[in-house]
């Protein structure tokens, strides 16, 4: 299949983008490049400099390439910044998957995959999370991603769309190529490992939580399960929207992330505790049964260890994230 992803220069999009091309897909980036990174893409892989919201670009880039299906993930995503900054989360996220939804409406393409987020779960009153969980996101962040989730799910059934939300819970981990290298960078495992490979403090937001040891609690899920959903997306065929969420199902603290941390690399890795993060989740867990029983979706690196490890070892492959890496030129 001949398959746009919006933000496949990034961290998840690179991946997806590896894994399409292994399973014998044809993926075209698309990509603003103000956050992506083009040394991170597969050679021979076009990448399309564009704006999500130029709707003119999008419809051009879908008819010339003869797209067939769209995995949409281009967004803003810290949580912190949307705190502070709601109109541009909005303006780029919603405004943006309208302008997505408008291009594909306009050349008939029919399938959608869009990366939503565990954030739209806000603070959850039962753990694990099924999809059938209030949703009351506790940041714009959240809001902008389940805003879009509505609109999908209002138009798919008349415009007789095929559309899947997967509800990111944390992507976490690295491939041989791929690692996570974000600026500013805010999550969590990355920064654990920064300050393991410089010897400084890890910092925690919060020991306050009402949780066993008063941190925040997360399901990490390795980038390459992560990426497999989204195929396994491509192959739905029923007109209508359909959410599901994508995580482990394990929980695990900031503590017993920098505990892991510790064992993994081997550095005494000291914590500045500091206090809460504004915006953050107290703790999100997923169900996946949906996606196991529905898409057969199953994850190859559940754990935790195995997940830093091979973060940890990306980072040793590439002390200066993508900088040094060969890039390829942009079509
Ligand atoms: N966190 C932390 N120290 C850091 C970065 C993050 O304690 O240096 C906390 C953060 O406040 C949150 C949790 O780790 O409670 C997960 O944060 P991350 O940004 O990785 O993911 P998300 O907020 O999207 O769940």
């Amino acid at each position: 299949m001949r398959v746009l992803v919006t933000g496949g220069a990034g961290y998840i999009g690179s991946v997806i983008v590896e894994e399409l091309v292994g399973a014998g897909h044809t993926p075209v980036i698309y990509d603003s490049l103000v956050k992506g990174h083009t040394s991170a893409l597969l050679p021979g892989v076009l990448v399309v400099r564009g704006d999500v919201r130029d709707t003119g670009r999008l419809v051009q880039v879908l008819r010339e390439q003869q797209i067939e299906a769209v995995i949409h993930m281009a967004a803003l995503i810290e949580v912190g910044l949307s705190v502070t900054n709601p109109d541009r989360f909005f303006e780029n996220n919603v405004a943006g998957s309208m302008s997505v939804l408008r291009a594909m409406l306009d050349t008939g393409i029919k399938k959608l995959v869009f990366s939503s987020t565990a954030a739209l779960y806000g603070d959850p009153v039962t753990l694990p999370i099924t999809e059938e969980a209030p949703l009351q996101p506790n940041n714009p962040y959240g809001d902008s991603k389940l805003m879009v989730e509505r609109i999908l799910g209002w138009s798919a059934e008349p415009h007789g769309l095929t559309c899947t939300a997967l509800r990111y819970f944390n992507a976490a981990g690295a491939t041989e190529r791929n690692g996570e290298m974000h600026e500013p960078e805010t999550h969590l495992i990355p920064l654990v490992l920064q300050a393991a490979a410089e010897d400084r403090p890890v910092t925690i937001f919060g020991t306050d939580y009402p949780t066993p040891d008063g941190t925040t609690i997360r399901d990490y899920i390795h980038v390459a399960d992560l990426a497999q959903a989204h195929l396994l997306a491509l192959g739905r065929t029923e007109p209508g929207m359909r959410v599901y969420n994508v995580g482990n199902g394990n929980g695990y603290s900031v503590r017993q992330v920098v505990e892991t941390a510790r064992a993994v690399t081997g550095r005494a890795l000291p914590v500045d505790e500091q206090p809460r993060r504004p915006g953050d989740q107290v703790a999100t867990v997923a169900s996946s049964e949906r996606i196991r029983a529905e898409l057969g979706w199953q994850p190859r690196f559940p754990d935790l260890h195995a997940i830093i490890e091979s973060a940890w070892n990306w980072r040793q492959r590439h002390p200066h994230g993508y900088a040094n890496m060969t890039g390829i030129d942009e079509g």
